[in-house]
């Protein structure tokens, strides 16, 4: 190992005649193309596209179709490209026309992230309200996930829709998540009862 290593070294110093601490110009060239990271420019708003990622290597996003291509892309010739090839209906469009299509796709994705945190919670509280139905039932855990949620999900498709099935479908019935549910409940409930048993003593 030692020799190989001397052999190697050798070699290096021999080949570039540098100092130790020099690397050889191939990677430093190499280091500085990786280096090399494009900014957007508000400008860019005219070709459709606005950005998205981090800050300091910004990816472009077409306004229009979302599409997110890499950081060297970031070039007004690349994105004009897009614009022209992708969406020639509006090539011609200004930039209060992009600014205005942008402002519509933050109102919906904001409104989006509304409803599936709110979608969320809902499936996270239904899952403890059904999970205290089959404690008290003495049931197995896992009727949750054989008996529970398929019934529900008939019902829901019947009377509801496909739609409402999937939203149906967010409310863990998992055996594991009805255990977890129970434990957690009744670590509050003895949370709470050992809290009113100290403050009566006193
Ligand atoms: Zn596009």
């Amino acid at each position: 190992m030692a020799r190989f290593h001397a052999f190697t070294w050798a070699t290096f110093i021999d080949s570039s005649s540098r100092t130790d601490d020099e690397e050889p110009s191939t990677s430093v060239t190499k280091n500085l193309k990786k280096v090399v990271k494009r900014k957007y420019d508000e400008d860019y708003i005219k070709y459709g596209f606005s950005w998205c990622g981090d800050e300091t290597a910004p990816r472009p996003q077409c306004i229009i179709c979302g599409d997110q291509p890499s950081n060297e892309s970031m070039l007004p010739s690349k994105l004009k490209r897009h614009l022209y090839s992708s969406h020639p209906s509006c090539a011609n469009k200004d930039k209060q026309y992009f600014k205005r299509c942008l402002e519509q796709n933050k109102k919906k994705q904001k409104k989006f992230m509304k409803s599936a945190v709110t979608v969320t919670e809902k499936a996270f509280e239904a899952s403890y309200h059904v999970a205290k139905l089959i404690a008290r039932q003495k049931t197995p855990h896992t009727v949750g996930e054989t008996l529970t949620k398929p019934a529900c999900m008939e019902i829901v498709r019947l009377m509801l829709g496909q739609n409402e099935v999937k939203e149906m479908n967010k409310v863990s019935l998992s055996a594991d998540t009805v255990k977890r549910r129970i434990h957690d409940m009744s670590s509050d409930i003895l949370g709470t009862l050992i809290n009113k048993l100290l403050s009566a003593d006193n």
